[in-house]
């Protein structure tokens, strides 16, 4: 009787396993379709080192993105570039998801396809719902690649404060760069949009500490200011991720010039800051997993459901909410649900049956435990719009 107990528990064990490892799969391989991202914003704060952002235990420079967006979404501090430490080829290693050595000067494009053009090809979507909108001009070649297969004809539409006459923005600088990307905001709604701010790069360039101090706190006030906008205006809200990061650090104190250059290996100028905020992001999370700028391509593509195959970084799968999947029964097909139903059920059955023969004969000396599991934990997103005044508006 032991024995026959002892086999029909193994025979059940067997088909829990089983059952498990099939739904364990069919959720894995149908993941990356059920993110609830649609659109994406990839905003570089040019050239700030970790030293004035995430490493500063004041965050004095950074009060909207430490206070505000953090407990939204999930912060890296170990985030890398690894490769080149300038502009165009921060930028590219990032759109591209490849570390690619580009010229600095605009004048180079990137030899990989960019996230624009995946999109676009992969979709069918047309121009205007994707954009470059960029401070730095060295950056107005990082619309789309020069490879043969993709190109010009998917490429996004780009802007830039440099690239209009004198007199024709009311702004300039960053705040100029913002003007541009709230219109294109209003007029076109892209889904997919890198923004660069650059007056931090530029003013740390210059040499004035309050000048690069100043404009860090400006750039965390503008990325505040999209976010709040992305949450007010409903073809965006609750759909759309933003990555907040660097293309490159600057050099440490004592490092050749310190604050006011970049482009070596220092510490400095490859640890950079990287936030995300979305409806697909553990919310107040630190990750402190080491990932580099070449992540970014392949995890925008995972989250709009397009492929990135030629590029070469790993799918920030670490600030991925779990509980972004659709219910189990929309991701297995009906009749693999009825199959491991129907064996759950017949397992239990048996195992109901061979346990309670066992306890009829063997009550006197036996003292049963029942060992149940602990009940699944429901994890609820905190809504990342409870902090938005409600005097907030932009148009
Ligand atoms: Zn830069
Ligand atoms: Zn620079
Ligand atoms: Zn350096």
């Amino acid at each position: 009787m032991r024995r026959r107990f002892t086999v029909a528990f193994s025979i059940y064990l067997l088909i829990i396993a089983s059952s498990f490892s099939v739904s364990r799969v069919s959720s894995l391989s149908t993941a990356s379709s059920t993110y609830r991202t649609r659109n994406v914003f990839l905003v570089v704060m040019d050239g700030v080192r970790y030293s004035e952002t995430f490493g500063d235990p004041a965050h004095r420079f950074i009060p909207h993105l430490w206070n505000d967006l953090r407990p939204l979404g999930a912060i890296y501090t170990n985030f890398r570039n690894n490769a080149i430490t300038v502009t165009v080829p921060g930028h590219t290693a990032m759109l591209t998801g490849v570390w690619q050595n580009v010229k600095n000067d605009g004048s180079e494009r990137p030899h990989q396809p960019t996230v624009f053009e995946y999109y676009r090809k992969e979709t069918g979507a047309p121009a205007n719902k994707t954009w470059v909108v960029v401070q730095h001009m060295n950056l107005i070649s990082t619309d789309y690649s020069d490879d043969p297969e993709y190109g010009k004809q998917y490429g996004a539409n780009l802007d830039s404060p440099g690239l209009h006459k004198r007199g024709e923005l009311e702004h300039t600088g960053d705040v100029a760069t913002w003007d541009i990307l709230k219109s294109v905001m209003n007029r076109d709604h892209p889904s997919l949009v890198m923004v660069n701010f650059g007056m931090t790069d530029s003013m740390g360039h210059s040499g004035s500490w309050a000048g690069y101090a100043n404009a860090i706190l400006d750039a965390d006030t503008l990325i505040y200011y999209l976010w709040l906008k992305i949450q007010s205006d409903p073809v965006y809200k609750d759909k759309t991720t933003m990555f907040v990061t660097n293309d490159h650090g600057r050099h440490l104190d004592g490092v050749k010039t310190g604050f006011q250059d970049h482009g070596d290996d220092c510490e400095g100028c490859r640890h950079v800051m990287m936030l995300v905020t979305g409806p697909d992001t553990k919310s107040n999370v630190v990750v402190d997993t080491a990932r580099q700028l070449i992540a970014v391509a392949p995890t925008i593509g995972a989250l709009m459901r397009f492929s990135t195959p030629l590029a070469k970084g790993n799918v920030m799968s670490d600030m991925l909410a779990g509980n972004t999947q659709e219910p189990l029964s929309k991701t297995l097909s009906s009749e693999i649900i009825l199959l491991v139903a129907a064996i759950t059920l017949l397992g239990s059955l048996l195992f109901i049956f061979m346990f309670a023969e066992r306890k009829r004969k063997h009550i006197a000396r036996a003292k049963l435990q029942c060992e149940s599991g602990s009940p699944g934990v429901i994890v609820t997103q905190k809504s990342y719009t409870e902090r938005i005044p409600e005097s907030e508006k932009f148009n």
